[in-house]
């Protein structure tokens, strides 16, 4: 015998849950990074293992000699690139000269290609050295180049402690690298 509720959404009202102050934003596109688990990140560097793979896999824009460009995974603004040298260190005082030029060089070709393709009136560009000052991947060097607009800082994460962020990492990274210069 089937049974005559299957397949049928029920209300929301008889499903259990402890209503909160947090707005939910549905984000499918990270299900992947949540599946693999904390612990490829705990062991493994990230971004000494994004340029092996496809640009389209490791949300890459643009490869250099020294360094190379990415979309971080946990972006702050829409179009949030990360400068990374391939070589595996954690302080920029350890960063050969030819790094620190090509970091500096992705770093302008980088805000161009943002103004162009994602017409944001300002740049938020940091590196943030170890742990206690807030690096996530303490151990291996990358500059944020975050694009900002005027209209960016709402008031969903004050009150809602949440980040909207309208577009999918695929197609950002898909319009970023399609904006980049061919050298
Ligand atoms: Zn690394």
């Amino acid at each position: 015998m089937s049974d005559p509720d299957e397949g049928r959404a029920e209300p929301a009202s008889a499903l259990a849950g402890v209503p909160d102050e947090f707005q939910r934003l549905w984000t499918p596109h990270r299900m992947a990074y949540i599946q693999a688990g904390p612990e490829p990140l705990k062991h493994d560097c990230p971004f000494c293992a994004a340029p092996g793979k496809s640009d389209e896999e490791g949300l890459i824009v643009a490869r250099g000699e020294t360094a190379y460009v990415l979309l971080n995974l946990f972006p702050y603004n829409s179009g949030h690139l990360l400068v990374c040298p391939y070589r595996h260190f954690g302080t920029y005082d350890e960063a050969t000269p030819e790094e620190v030029a090509e970091i500096g060089a992705l770093t302008q070709v980088a805000m161009r290609v943002l103004r162009k393709v994602a017409n944001c009136d300002g740049f938020n560009l940091g590196m943030n050295q170890g742990e206690v000052a807030g690096a996530g991947v303490a151990a291996h060097l990358h500059q944020h180049v975050v694009p900002r607009w005027a209209t960016d800082a709402n008031f969903f994460p004050i009150i809602a402690k949440t980040k909207a962020l309208p577009q999918l990492l695929g197609e950002v990274r898909q319009s970023v690298a399609d904006g980049w210069p061919v050298l």
